[in-house]
């Protein structure tokens, strides 16, 4: 009789943090804790994932595992900007952002994490392309008559007509 083979050393860390699409079928994790998270102001970013700023979990590629449903992934490489963008083909959420410039990391979206991933969201990068129409926690109030709807207070006293091209502030 063989004798049994020793345990093979395992690579993960203590702690993971798990990561799904919306629908369930894709799911991952990391070792906790991960490299470091960040708001990625860009404006692919906003457009790759349909929101204000994009907020990420970047993660050493050896401490991230794929724990089902890497075959639903479709992957959008765009050479120019060297990044690929992967994504759940069945639901459309956005899974995995790597780029060229740091090959050995992978990000994840945070809003995928369930739990906690060791890194709080301390950086903001792309900040010239920030949208300007970003909330950025301006004081908001109730809107008379639309129950659960808040509403932040124009800053302007007048709107400018529709028609008009330039508002006095803006020229
Ligand atoms: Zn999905």
């Amino acid at each position: 009789m063989r004798k049994p083979k020793p345990p093979v050393p395992e690579k993960r860390s203590a702690v993971q943090a798990e990561a799904a699409c919306v629908c369930g079928a894709v799911r991952l994790e990391i070792d906790v804790p991960a490299v470091w998270a960040w708001h990625d102001h860009s404006e692919a970013s906003r457009r790759a994932q349909g929101c204000a700023y994009a907020t990420y979990v970047g993660s050493w590629k050896s401490r991230f595992r794929m724990l089902a449903g890497e075959e639903r992934l479709t992957r959008f490489e765009d050479r120019k900007a060297g990044t690929v963008r992967s994504f759940c083909a069945a639901c459309g959420t956005p899974v995995l952002y790597e780029r060229a410039r740091s090959p050995a990391i992978v990000n994840i979206p945070r809003a995928l994490f369930a739990s906690r991933t060791g890194r709080e969201p301390r950086y903001h990068m792309n900040l010239t392309e920030k949208a300007d129409w970003t909330w950025a926690g301006e004081p908001l109030g109730p809107l008379k008559g639309y129950p659960g709807v808040m509403w932040a207070r124009p800053k302007r006293r007048r709107e400018p007509l529709p028609d008009s091209l330039f508002s006095p502030e803006e020229a």
